[in-house]
């Protein structure tokens, strides 16, 4: 396990140079989002099965009309829903941002540990710890449908639901790297190990992933 550690951190490192150049847009996401807690929940509330370059403008939108919970309250449902439109599930999401803006204004402190999170509408765990790793810097690893593809095909994992991969992928990184290991993941599943037809000729790790499609050349007999 030592060694698979190890490896699976100096891979992370290797992927995250190597996409860079490749500006994958949840780099941009995450950079656009970062200025409150506030614009990180609702960002990633509205990120759910949806594209980042999509929700970052219809977040734009939003934000550009309300960006307090105060004022985000006193918009109605369908106004919200003409805002974030076309987000996935743009109805259902409108929703939960009044009533989590509604529960946000009675006071108190800004919900930060997972189990406050989790009891807003909307927040599941995958989104809880990207909240609380984006917003509050918090060691958490959020398994969407990039981190539980690619830890699967690199071996990291072998779950069969995020919860599972979560786990292993805790046990594998130090927790001082956990908050990265969403954004290299996703950045690198928007760009090389794409759900379909992964770039696995083009990919940095391509000569040590057990799902390359690229064949290795057997070792020839001396
Ligand atoms: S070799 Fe292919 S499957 Fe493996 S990590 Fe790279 S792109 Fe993904």
């Amino acid at each position: 396990m030592k060694n698979k550690s190890k490896q699976a951190l100096h891979d992370l490192g290797a992927i995250r140079r190597f996409i860079a150049p490749l500006s994958p847009p949840v780099f941009a996401f995450e950079a656009s989002i970062r200025s409150s807690p506030f614009r990180i929940l609702i960002s990633v509330l509205l990120s759910a099965r949806t594209q980042d370059p999509v929700t970052e403008k219809a977040a734009a939108r939003l934000f550009a009309v309300a960006d307090t919970p105060g004022k985000m309250a006193c918009l109605s449902e369908a106004r919200i829903s003409r805002l974030i439109y076309p987000v996935g599930f743009f109805h259902t999401k409108a929703k939960h941002i009044l009533k989590i803006c509604q529960a946000l204004e009675q006071g108190g402190p800004f919900p930060s540990s997972r189990d406050e999170l989790l009891k807003l509408p909307g927040i599941g765990r995958k989104s809880a710890n990207l909240v609380m790793a984006l917003a509050f810097s918090r060691p958490a690893i959020a398994v969407d449908t990039h981190v539980f593809r690619i830890s699967r095909r690199l071996g990291w994992a072998s779950g069969r639901v995020p919860g599972d991969v979560e786990k292993e992928l805790e046990r594998l990184f130090p927790r001082r790297r956990w908050t990265d290991v969403n954004q290299v993941l996703v950045g690198f599943g928007q760009t090389i190990c794409r759900p379909v037809r992964p770039l696995c000729a083009a990919c940095v790790l391509h000569l040590r992933c057990p799902s390359s499609s690229v064949p290795h050349r057997e070792e020839q007999p001396r």
